[in-house]
C-alpha cells in the first residue's frame, strides 16, 4: 500500500490535472461507468464535529475508495485546518487497500475543477468579468481555476466580512487580473459568470439581481438547510448538477424543488452536457446554474492522480499492510 502525505500531495496534483480529472469523471458518471454511493454525515457529540464519507466506484478508471473527514470547529486555534479530508484507495481486483492520500488540498482543488468544467461548458464564450461572493478557504482556487477558462479582463468580489477580501485581491492579482469590491448589486449587474462559495444559510443572490446570460456556479451549499440564491433565481435558470439527488437532497436546488419551483427532472447533469447526450447552454440570454454539491467520486480522481504521479516520482512511501 502506498502513502501519500498532504505534504506531497500539495505540490503534485496541478489545477490542470485537477480539472482533466474531474471533468472525465463527471463524463464517466453520465455513461453510467462511475457512481457514488451514499454519503454518511454524522455529527459526533464530541468536539463540535461533523464526520463523515463519501465514496464511490469509477469502473472505466478502475478507482474504488472513499474520502472520510468532516469539520472540526475548535481546530483554526490548534494551527490545524478545520476541514479534514484523507482519501483511501482499493484495489477493485481484490479489495486490498491501495493508497492513503492527504486530501485538504486535493478538496479545493476538486471543487475548483468542478466550477471551472461547469464555466468552460456553459458560460457565453465571451464572458470577461468574474464574480466571486465569499472570501474563505476555497475562494482563492476557484478564482484561480475559474480564470483559466476565460479571457477575464476583471475579477469583482464580495464578502459578508470585506476584511477577508484581500485574499481575493492576492489571487486575482497572482493571475493578472484587476479586482474590485463592489456590493452584490454592483456584482450581479456587471459579472458575466459568477461563483458563490459561503457558508451560508440564506439567499445572497436574488432574482433579478443577476443580469440574463450569467453562468452561476454555487458551490457553497454543499449541506440540508445551507443555501445562497433565490428559489426564484434557481427556478428561472436552466440548471445543471454533478449529481441529482445529491442537488435535491444538499444542494442549492433543495430549496426550489421544497418550494415547489423545480422538479428533478428538469436538473441535467453536467457529464452528459459532456458525453454529448444533453444541450448545455441554449441562447445566449438564459441564466446557466451549476449546483456543485461535491460528490466523492471527485475526491477519488484527483487522490488517484496525486498516487500515480508519487509512484513515478519515487514520492509515494510503501507499507506492507
Ligand atoms: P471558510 O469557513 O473558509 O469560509 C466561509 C465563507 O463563507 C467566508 O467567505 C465567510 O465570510 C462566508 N460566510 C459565512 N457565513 C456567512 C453568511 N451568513 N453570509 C454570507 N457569507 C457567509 O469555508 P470554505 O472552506 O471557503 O468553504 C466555503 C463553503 O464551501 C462551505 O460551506 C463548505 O462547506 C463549502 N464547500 C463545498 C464543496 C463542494 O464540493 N461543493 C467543497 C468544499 C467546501
Amino acid at each position: 500500500m502506498f502513502l501519500v502525505p498532504e505534504s506531497v500531495a500539495r505540490d503534485l496534483v496541478t489545477p490542470a490535472a485537477a480539472f482533466a480529472a474531474v471533468e472525465a469523471t463527471f463524463a464517466a458518471m453520465a455513461r453510467g461507468d462511475a457512481w457514488n454511493f451514499p454519503v454518511v454525515r454524522e455529527t459526533l457529540g464530541h468536539a463540535d464535529a461533523v464526520y463523515g464519507f463519501k465514496s464511490g466506484f469509477d469502473r472505466a478508471g478502475q478507482v474504488l475508495g472513499l474520502k472520510s473527514g468532516g469539520y472540526w470547529p475548535g481546530n483554526a486555534d490548534k494551527g490545524l485546518t478545520n476541514h479534514q479530508s484523507t482519501v483511501v484507495l482499493f484495489d477493485p481486483d481484490t479489495g486490498r487497500p491501495h493508497a492513503v492520500v492527504g486530501g485538504n488540498h486535493l478538496t479545493a482543488l476538486r471543487t475548483a475543477a468542478a466550477s471551472a468544467v461547469s464555466i468552460k461548458h456553459l458560460a457565453r464564450p465571451d464572458a470577461h468579468v468574474l464574480g466571486i461572493v465569499g472570501a474563505g478557504h476555497q475562494a482563492p482556487f476557484q478564482l484561480h481555476a475559474a480564470a483559466a477558462q476565460r479571457t477575464f479582463s476583471r475579477v469583482l468580489g464580495w464578502n459578508v466580512d470585506p476584511s477577508m477580501l484581500d485574499r481575493l485581491a492576492e489571487a486575482a492579482a497572482a493571475v493578472g487580473l484587476p479586482f474590485e469590491a463592489v456590493d452584490r448589486d454592483t456584482l450581479g449587474a456587471r459579472a458575466d459568470v459568477i461563483i458563490t462559495i459561503t457558508s451560508c444559510f440564506e439567499p445572497l443572490l436574488m432574482c433579478g439581481q443577476v443580469r440574463p446570460g450569467t453562468h452561476i456556479a454555487c458551490m457553497g451549499t454543499d449541506t440540508a438547510g445551507k443555501q445562497e440564491l433565490d428559489p426564484a433565481l434557481v427556478s428561472t435558470a436552466h440548471v445543471f448538477t454533478d449529481e441529482i439527488d445529491q442537488a435535491v437532497r444538499l444542494g442549492e436546488c433543495q430549496h426550489a424543488v421544497e418550494a415547489g419551483l423545480l422538479t428533478p427532472a428538469a436538473i441535467t447533469p453536467l457529464g452528459a452536457v459532456l458525453t454529448g447526450d444533453r444541450p448545455g447552454r441554449v441562447d445566449a440570454d438564459e441564466i446557466t446554474l451549476f449546483d456543485g454539491t461535491g460528490v466523492g467520486l471527485q475526491d477519488l480522481a484527483v487522490a488517484a492522480v496525486a498516487v500515480r504521479l508519487a509512484r513515478a516520482q519515487g514520492l509515494a512511501q510503501s507499507v506492507d499492510m
